[in-house]
């Protein structure tokens, strides 16, 4: 296919959002049992990866902060939570979920601020999902005896939460949601790169009048998440970020007594057959690896294209990825916006180095990359073998690895070919050929003709090195509560 020529197109002129709307504090500290509190340890910046400019200053919890956040949550659990009924807790969420509406413009130009995601996916997808994780579980806090555990099922106390960067507030909503609907309080940790919409947040939670103690967030970096989930106090864990410290958690909560869930990485495939809609199958490919600068850990990192129609997927692709903007987050125009850090852009740069060194063949799209801040072209590698680094290991950025195959077994052998298994996509014209191969595919997740689609209502975790628990629907809430009576699972 001819190099597409896009130097015909008119430019289009910068639509920037305003970040008037904001009314951010020069420093933060943590919030804890109600109020903002200095932090013991020593302060950090958050800067916008976009700029390299800094936002705000940032309190640093140490371990006596750990300890105070983890008593403020026990003793608003003894003393208020546990003893509200369903519906009282169910009135909370749905305020919060109310306020984060009200205040939606503001969280989302916060989080791409922050985050350096374009503006449009923190407008039209992290924020009203964040406040449809409320809405949803706020309908459950009065129903648990449906949660599929039995009758009259029992909170588990207080709950440690350590979320990444990658989707700030959206993370925190599948963290805090089901805990307290299902009667938990909180101590959440955000990423140290992404505290601003947490806290932020914390606002809102002060507005909605929530009993102080119920939730608390701390802000540091991995040792303060370190000593977060390893307090004897803390009667649940729930973590999302790498598998290597997924695995050190798992290892140092063990015979605790702490439950654990664990939401870890993921390599995904996206199989596309010879007889799937193109054009769609194209947008798919591109908003499965490339929406929020392929920062998604269940991201269509591996496109499986059957052999006959790769030239022209892969035509078509680059094609496209010619069209898309990469700049400023806070432009409307913007489709990929900044990486999240620096340490992340050094990462994705080794393994794409790795990934030619290896003989993959690397293309990049054509794109002005900006004098500041962090940025990476969306990038796709081309011949590549199951064998490859860049096929085995998560990039966690806009790096697409393209490999064929002639027959569905072959495909679903390249698709399960992987210590991961958090999702998977499949683009096909026949809803028989979805079905058997999705039944076979080890991943906790599949989409059909679609990509990176989340609903509050549908769960959501992984197999193998991805994690164990699910987050979302019934099985989220269940993930927080104990059986006190017959269990369902006999
Ligand atoms: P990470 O290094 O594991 O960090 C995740 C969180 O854990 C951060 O808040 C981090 O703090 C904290 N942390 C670091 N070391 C810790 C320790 N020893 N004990 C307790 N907490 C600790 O992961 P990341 O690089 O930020 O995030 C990217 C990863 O998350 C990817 O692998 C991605 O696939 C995964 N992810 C998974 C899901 C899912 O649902 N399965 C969703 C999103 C992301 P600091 O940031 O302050 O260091
Ligand atoms: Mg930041």
């Amino acid at each position: 296919m001819a190099a597409f020529d896009n130097t015909n197109f008119l430019d289009y002129a910068p639509a920037p959002e305003s970040t008037t709307i904001l009314h951010l504090k020069k420093s933060y500290g943590l919030f804890i049992n109600g109020e903002f509190v200095p932090g013991h340890g020593a302060s950090f910046l958050t800067v916008s990866p976009s700029t390299e400019t800094t936002i705000a200053e940032i309190a640093n919890a140490n371990a006596t902060d750990v300890d105070l956040a983890v008593a403020a949550a026990r003793g608003a659990y003894d003393r208020t939570w546990s003893k509200l009924s369903g519906a009282d807790r169910g009135k909370y969420l749905f305020r919060i979920a109310r306020l984060v509406q009200e205040r939606a413009r503001e969280l989302a130009v916060a989080e791409s601020l922050d985050n350096g995601k374009p503006i449009k996916e923190s407008r039209d997808v992290d924020i009203p999902l964040v406040a449809a994780w409320f809405f949803y579980y706020a309908g459950w806090a009065d129903k648990l005896d449906y949660a599929g555990i039995g009758p009259n099922p029992r909170a588990l106390g207080v709950a440690a939460q350590v979320i990444p960067w990658n989707f700030p507030l959206l993370m925190l909503a599948w963290k805090i949601a089901p805990a307290l609907a299902a009667g938990n309080t909180v101590v959440l940790k955000p990423a140290e790169t992404t505290p601003l919409t947490a806290l932020i947040f914390a606002e809102i939670l002060q507005q909605a009048e929530l009993p102080a103690g119920v939730v608390n967030i701390i802000t540091g970096a991995g040792e303060t998440g370190h000593a977060l989930v390893n307090h004897p106090d803390v009667n649940k864990v729930a973590f999302t970020g790498s598998t290597a410290v997924g695995r050190a958690i798992a290892r140092s909560t063990a015979g605790s007594g702490k439950k654990l869930t664990l939401e870890l990485g993921g390599k995904a495939a996206n199989i596309v057959f010879d007889d799937a809609p193109i054009d769609e199958a194209i947008e798919g490919i591109v908003n499965g690896i490339f929406f929020n600068q392929g920062h998604v850990c269940c991201a269509g990192s591996r496109l499986l294209v059957q052999e006959n129609v790769h030239d022209e997927v892969v035509g078509r692709l680059k094609r496209r990825l010619s069209t898309l903007r990469l700049g400023d987050p806070l432009d409307k125009n913007t489709d990929i916006g900044a990486i999240n850090s620096r340490e992340q852009l050094d990462r994705i740069r080794e393994l794409s180095d790795i990934g030619e060194a290896e003989g993959a063949e690397r293309w990049t799209a054509p794109c002005v990359i900006p004098d500041k801040g962090f940025w990476f072209a969306p990038t796709i590698f081309d011949n590549v073998s199951t064998s490859h680094r860049i096929a085995r290991e998560e990039v966690f950025g806009p790096v697409l690895s393209v490999l064929t195959f002639r027959t569905p077994a072959e495909a679903i052998a390249k698709a399960n070919n992987t210590p991961y298994g958090l999702s998977a996509g499949i683009w096909s014209d026949k809803g028989s050929r979805i079905l058997a191969v999705a039944d076979q595919l080890k991943a906790g997740v599949i989409w059909a003709n679609t990509f990176n689609r989340f609903d509050p209502a549908s769960p959501f975790g992984g197999y193998k090195e991805s994690g164990y628990g699910r987050e979302g629907g019934r099985h989220g809430l269940a993930a927080y509560l104990e059986s006190t009576g017959w269990s369902a699972a006999k």
